[in-house]
């Protein structure tokens, strides 16, 4: 099994150093031929506009979307963000997933917080994952077959689930715990 990582900007060496722990092969992906042998795809936080635009000047918007039509993907905050068809305002996306998404939605006074989860789908014994959200964006609504996987105790929606696209809108990547990639990977083996 081989995953790439988004390497255009952001928190993608985190992820790799998660996977390598993990024994899987990685790839940090920059050009449209990087994706050729790939089983999964991440793609991290870090500034989703600066994403975007480096995403066009790649050349990398349609061989994505080719790629996550066929193999599983999952963005983390900004990532999150980059998959989402409806974010209200005029950027570069991906456009994938059929999920509404604010930007920056837990304001500034809360600009980085963490919270424990649970998460649908995992064993009811799991103990809850520690999710460290940084200027993290909010799921306002989940559409079609996209279904909401975490919610915070007030009711935001924070992960869902496509198929096999995920997306969270905190770093799995910035902690210890590294069930999240377990979980993808599994995705990508289904
Ligand atoms: N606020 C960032 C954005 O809008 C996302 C933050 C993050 O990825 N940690 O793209």
């Amino acid at each position: 099994m081989k995953i790439g990582v988004l390497a255009l900007q952001g928190a993608f060496i985190e992820h790799i150093k998660i996977l390598r722990q993990l024994g899987v092969e990685t790839a940090e992906v920059r050009l449209p031929a990087d994706l050729a042998d790939l089983d999964g795809l991440i793609i991290p936080g870090g500034e989703s506009t600066t994403i975007g635009k480096l995403a066009v000047m790649y050349n990398l918007m349609e061989p994505l979307r080719q790629f996550a039509a066929e193999k599983a993907v999952w963005g983390t905050c900004a990532g999150m963000i980059f998959m989402a068809k409806d974010i209200g305002v005029d950027q570069p996306l991906l456009g994938i997933m059929d999920i509404v998404v604010e930007r920056n939605a837990f304001g500034r006074q809360v600009d980085s917080f963490e919270a424990d989860l649970r998460i649908e789908g995992w064993p009811a014994e799991a103990k809850p994952f520690p999710a460290v959200f940084i200027r993290a964006p909010k799921l306002i609504e989940t559409k079609e077959t996209a279904q909401p996987i975490a919610t915070l105790a007030d009711g935001s929606l924070v992960a869902a689930q496509q198929g096999k696209w995920m997306v969270t809108s905190f770093h799995p990547e910035l902690t210890l715990d590294d069930r999240f990639h377990r979980y993808f990977l599994d995705i990508v083996g289904r």
